[in-house]
């Protein structure tokens, strides 16, 4: 069984095909999946999915929101029993409106680092042409603080710095795409023990549905590469993911 560790089905996109979408994941081997939130009222509805479906949340406001959305939006709901992780949040430097709130951006994501030491949760971590600014803010906190570095796309130099900071990498879509050469060896080269999947749906779906519509049931898609490449049947790739996400996330604790 498998853990999405990265879903959006909090935005409007899901919201009239809730019960279909979580079906057919179910019917894709996925266990459980934690619901991103982005800011505003993207957190209460994660929290409202997690609780009719029995799955799981996050609380965040998304650096592209930074300069516009408020913490409150996090502090109001962290404590909710759904509640495993903080974020989205990190540095997105990619767009160029976002290039300008680097300031708010950097703001925000030590309020996000300090609520998670505080509740002793971990954090989701976006970064986007952002690797470096990312690593020198986290690594003033490191040894207080664990999470993912959702979406990894880089190589193995960043890799071994993630995991060095004590944090793991969240393999989604792109590790399926012809052109992630690099992000694809260095997989290889990682511990196995650091490694969680997600879809980050409905963005970045897989092979053989790239550039299509992402739903966590396409999760299994990067399960399957993951396997290629470690030379590993899908269920011990299964195995292995969904136990680092459990301790990751401290489920059945
Ligand atoms: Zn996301």
């Amino acid at each position: 069984m498998l853990i999405d560790t990265h879903v959006h089905l909090n935005i409007d996109e899901f919201k009239d095909r809730l019960d279909e979408v979580v079906k057919n994941a179910k019917d894709n081997d996925v266990l459980s999946m934690v619901i991103v939130g982005i800011g505003g009222k993207t957190n209460e509805v994660a929290i409202e999915i997690a609780k009719k479906y029995n799955l799981l949340a996050s609380v965040g406001v998304h650096p592209s929101n930074a300069a516009t959305h408020s913490f409150n939006d996090v502090l109001k709901y962290v404590d909710c029993q759904k509640v495993v992780a903080i974020g989205e949040t990190g540095l997105d430097l990619y767009w160029t409106e976002n290039q300008k709130t680097l300031p708010e951006q950097v703001v925000m994501f030590r309020k996000h680092i300090e609520l998670a030491i505080k509740k002793n949760l971990p954090l989701i971590i976006h970064v986007r042409n952002s690797f470096e600014e990312t690593y020198e803010i986290l690594k003033e906190y490191k040894g207080r603080v664990s999470g993912v570095f959702h979406c990894f796309t880089l190589g193995l130099e960043e890799a071994r710095k993630i995991i060095d900071l004590g944090f793991y990498l969240g393999l989604g879509g792109v590790l399926t795409f012809k052109n992630a050469k690099e992000l694809q060896e260095a997989v290889k080269h990682v511990p196995r023990d650091k490694i969680i999947i997600e879809t980050d749906a409905p963005y970045l779906a897989p092979d053989p549905h790239r550039g299509k519509r992402n739903e966590p049931a396409y999760v299994k898609y990067v399960a399957i590469k993951l396997a290629e490449l470690l030379n590993l049947s899908y269920e011990e790739v299964a195995k292995i993911t969904t136990q680092n996400a459990e301790k990751l996330f401290k489920l059945g604790e």
